[in-house]
């Protein structure tokens, strides 16, 4: 029995061989893929309820966006200009997001969704670094519409219980000195009792994770600088208790380098027994070789955010020492106001391109390995390397449709080159995640909402609270 027949397809499965199959099909019973081989064998061997003609065009696996934040996406476009790190977070980021209704979250929920599901992203882990305890109901929100939405979502718990010291302080009053009139909710927002926030992580991973099912939540200490070595420990014991991981901002601005000292972010959480296989660090930009080999010894997976390190100019990570060394490396999108879209294969063109002018080697990254880096190393890296990631009989069924038949395309011999370097993200035409089509000819299936009432939503929401916020 046959649910759904992709045919007529270049499948690029993306297995342990890279095997491309030219006139290829993709067989899909309930939430899994059954069977990948030519079109004329599928097409006799299988009677399907439901046909999708990808018409000659590529069918690869679901993308995965192994690091991203959803609810800031209103502050798209906005203020970025002229703005280091600390300065976005503090004097925009936190003032707007301390105004957000539960409503505007999950308004940003679908908006995030809608945007992600056609870039052919059918997985993303979120980092909610904003993340209120006192208040779990934008949390829910948004966890109920990435449901109904269909996709599959990681939910980073953020977790801030280290009490901000005189140092921290002084930093924050310097920054938020540039906007004095935003609305700022103080260096010791958010911060909570280290028992309070790692027993209600837990609480919600009881609630909210499902082996088998399309959500998940992890422990997510936001940054070293504002989490106890308690609550980093806390977090990997409740990730091992659970079968989960953690994730958490490392070493991305000189700043927290500079805090530390002469022990680097890699050596300090090294010593406190947070690295492994179920840590998954985002950003990695401020890194020396040893940080690089503790790194791939410790089998501790990184997600590069290339274009937020770029717009906040931290720095180019050292990425391809990390992949010469054997460190699992995925990409993540980031904040949709630093990239500013929330499109991975655009990225992977960008991580690819890049790293060659970077490193004055056109050897670098390759485009296969950047095309890994969005699929099977992603799934690898978030601990999902057995059901996601490629085209294979028995992993779920969660697969996209990227049209090549288009003049920037065109010719295309090979087509994973034609992914990485000429692709926008826009071509991609059908998506189905779980074996659920969620978008069809560009068209969003699972709810009945107009785009465009979104679109308009979205703008009035994102105007009233930077308006709220008293940003400038
Ligand atoms: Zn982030």
């Amino acid at each position: 029995m046959t649910d759904l027949l992709i045919t007529n397809g270049t499948i690029i499965t993306q297995n342990e061989d890279r095997q491309i199959i030219i006139d290829g099909a993709v067989a899909v019973t309930g939430d899994r893929i059954t069977d990948v081989g030519s079109a004329d064998r599928l097409e006799a061997e299988t009677s399907p309820d439901q046909l999708l003609d990808a018409e000659g065009g590529a069918v690869i696996p679901g993308l995965i966006n192994a690091h991203t934040h959803v609810s800031d996406i209103f502050l798209r476009g906005a203020f970025t200009q002229d703005r280091g790190l600390y300065d976005w977070l503090f004097n925009v980021k936190q003032p707007a997001l301390f105004e957000m209704r539960p409503e505007e979250h999950a308004l940003a929920a679908q908006l995030y969704c809608i945007e992600s599901i056609q870039s052919g992203i059918t997985t993303f882990v979120e980092n909610d670094t904003a993340l209120d305890w006192t208040d779990l109901e934008p949390t829910r929100r948004k966890l109920d519409v990435y449901d109904d939405m269909g996709v599959r979502n990681i939910y980073g718990a953020g977790i801030r219980d280290l009490v901000p010291d005189r140092g921290f302080e002084q930093l924050f009053e310097d920054i938020t000195a540039r906007d004095p009139r935003s609305v700022h909710p103080g260096s010791d927002a958010l911060i909570v009792e280290t028992e309070d926030a790692l027993d209600n992580t837990a609480a919600l991973i009881e609630e909210f994770h499902d082996t088998e099912g399309r959500q998940s939540v992890w422990p997510a200490p936001a940054t070293l600088a504002t989490t106890t070595s308690d609550a980093l420990q806390g977090a990997y014991r409740l990730a091992e208790e659970y079968d989960v991981m953690t994730t958490t901002h490392v070493a991305e601005a000189k700043a927290e380098v500079r805090e530390r000292g002469a022990l680097s972010s890699i050596e300090y959480l090294r010593n406190i027994g947070c690295l492994g296989d179920r840590a998954l660090l985002g950003h990695c930009v401020q890194m020396n070789a040893r940080d690089v080999r503790l790194l791939a010894r410790s089998g501790t997976a990184v997600v590069h955010n290339y274009r937020a390190n770029m717009r906040l100019a931290t720095g180019f990570a050292p990425v391809v020492s990390m992949l010469d060394t054997g460190v699992l490396t995925a990409i993540g999108t980031d904040n949709s106001i630093l990239n500013d879209t929330v499109n991975l294969l655009s990225d992977a063109g960008a991580v690819a391109t890049a790293h060659k002018g970077y490193h004055r080697d056109s050897s670098v990254i390759p485009a296969q390995k950047a095309f890994d880096m969005v699929t099977c190393d992603a799934a690898e890296a978030i601990g999902h390397a057995e059901n996601l990631g490629s085209i294979e009989a028995g992993k779920r069924a969660d697969i996209a449709i990227v049209d090549l038949d288009k003049p920037h395309l065109t010719p295309s011999p090979d087509p994973v080159h034609a992914l990485v370097y000429g692709a926008q993200g826009s071509e991609v035409e059908t998506v189905l995640c779980a074996g659920t089509v969620l978008m069809q000819d560009r068209e969003i299936i699972p709810i009945d909402v107009s785009l465009s009432a979104v679109l308009a939503d979205a703008t009035a929401t994102a105007e009233d609270l930077i308006g709220k916020a008293k940003i400038e």
